[in-house]
């Protein structure tokens, strides 16, 4: 079936170049696959935008549609796009002609943003993973780790430039930071923007590099990190320390620490959620009688009633023994599944009280139940 690229877009026939900017900019964003991580079906509406607007704004391109539809667009020359649509550094080389806004390493970057042209530097973020004991996470901890990272060249204060002596405007970009260039593509004329090489996008050069740092504007060092952990956190849960990640080169942000929990398994203790479970085996008489025993829970010591006639695989509940809610003030339970134990050894005295019993049961029938 033939793609209606103006439906694809949201726009009428007669739309105006300006309308299918901001249509297309409109969905851009809105399933821009940074926004939609793992969404294939946002990835497919974003590319398939991205098709209907190379095709929609070209005039050449347009008419032919208009006229013969996709197939006109086929046979033509004009490259069509096949079965595979745009790859994705089709769409985003595509940007910076739609956006008008110079964009540094990341086609995910902010461009999206104010749309103002200035780039602020970020420095990149680490991640390093915590391990974390059943206790440790039961009790809150602080944690001091080490990280290695980039941090601002102490000698140039992170400009890069030798102390006393200043930076001068690009020769190469006059200041603007960008290199333009009209190319040729698949999409018809297009103008790519790119960083200036000389200045690596900046519009200044330093007049004489700093000899700490060479001019880089930062020094790697390693540095101790306090890390307050909350109660109750999991597998998975991570915290973002802002500005404690990479400084960028020659001013700017510095990146995010990110630390990532891990939990170790314990010995005794299995976590499901807040919840916490351990298995006991009791003897046969117990199971009968009952009994007060101790178990063991990440607060301590507790007794627990086993009461008469238990059986086997039976679950008693410890209410408010189990893990701290993350960020609250409850506590998950403790609980305790029950094993019986069959004796497999035994004295002589045992061994001849078993046997009176199953004499005594010999007429017992053999009760069958639904499996639950
Ligand atoms: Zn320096
Ligand atoms: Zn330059």
């Amino acid at each position: 079936m033939s793609k209606n690229y103006y439906d694809i877009l949201g726009v009428g026939k007669d739309a105006t170049q300006e309308e299918l900017k901001k249509a297309y900019r409109k969905i851009a964003l809105k399933y821009h696959p940074d926004k939609n991580p793992g969404n294939k079906d946002a990835e497919e509406k974003f590319k398939l935008a991205a098709e209907a607007y190379a095709v929609l704004s070209d005039k050449e391109k347009r008419a032919r549609y208009d006229q013969f539809g996709e197939d006109g667009l086929k046979n033509s020359g004009f490259g069509g796009f096949g079965g595979g649509g745009m790859s994705m550094e089709d769409i985003f080389s595509q940007f910076s002609d739609i956006f008008g806004g110079a964009f540094g390493g990341s086609p995910f970057g902010d461009f999206f943003g104010s749309g103002s042209r200035q780039r602020v530097r970020k420095g990149s973020d680490l991640r390093i993973r915590i391990k974390l004991s059943l206790e440790e996470i039961y009790n809150g901890i602080k944690k001091s780790v080490k990280v290695r990272h980039y941090e601002d060249c102490p000698i140039c204060n992170g400009s890069g430039a030798e102390p006393g002596h200043g930076t001068s405007t690009c020769p190469v970009c006059h200041g603007s930071g960008e290199i333009r260039e009209r190319v040729g593509s698949f999409l018809g004329q297009m103008i790519n923007i790119r960083p200036c090489p000389n200045c690596h996008g900046e519009g200044t050069v330093i007049e004489k590099s700093c000899r700490n740092c060479h001019g880089e504007g930062r020094v790697k060092t390693e540095s101790k990190v306090d890390i307050d952990i909350p109660k109750g956190v999991s597998t998975g849960n991570y915290m973002t320390l802002r500005g404690k990640g990479n400084a960028a080169p020659r001013g700017g942000v510095p990146g995010d620490l990110i630390v990532e929990f891990l939990e170790e398994d314990h010995s005794l203790f299995t976590r499901h959620g807040n919840d916490i479970y351990i298995s006991i085996v009791i003897t046969w008489p117990q199971a009968v009688f009952g009994d007060d025993i101790t178990v063991q829970t990440l607060s301590g010591p507790v007794s627990l009633k086993i009461p008469p006639g238990i059986r086997s695989g039976k679950i008693l509940r410890l209410r408010h023994k189990g893990m701290p809610v993350l960020q609250g003030s409850q506590y998950g339970d403790q609980l305790i599944r029950i094993q019986v134990e069959t004796p497999t050894e035994m004295s002589k005295d045992e061994k001849e009280l078993i046997q009176q019993l199953m004499k005594l049961y010999q007429n017992k029938k053999i009760k069958i139940e639904k499996y639950k």
